[in-house]
């Protein structure tokens, strides 16, 4: 349970969300669109590749991409 879901943790206590919502449009692979409160939401994380743009570029760090979830089981 929650196996995928732990791949992306965004933290909406600091996800503002910023102006122009970066980490949607940062995102190669369509993971991220933005929910009925402009925040992102995880929509495809089966796509996600960990590449860590998303969570690079976030002004607000609010994104964190978790490396080891593999493993964390
Ligand atoms: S880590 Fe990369 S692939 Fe995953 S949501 Fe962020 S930008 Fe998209
Ligand atoms: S880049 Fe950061 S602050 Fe902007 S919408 Fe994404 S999570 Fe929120």
């Amino acid at each position: 349970m929650g196996k995928h879901n732990s791949v992306i943790l965004i933290d909406y206590s600091k996800c503002s969300p910023c102006s122009g919502l970066i980490c949607i449009g940062v995102c190669p692979f369509g993971v991220l669109e933005a929910g009925t409160d402009d925040k992102p939401q995880i929509v495809d994380v089966v796509s996600c590749t960990r590449c860590g743009v998303c969570a690079n570029l976030c002004p607000l760090k609010a994104i964190t991409i978790n490396q080891n979830e593999s493993k964390d089981k």
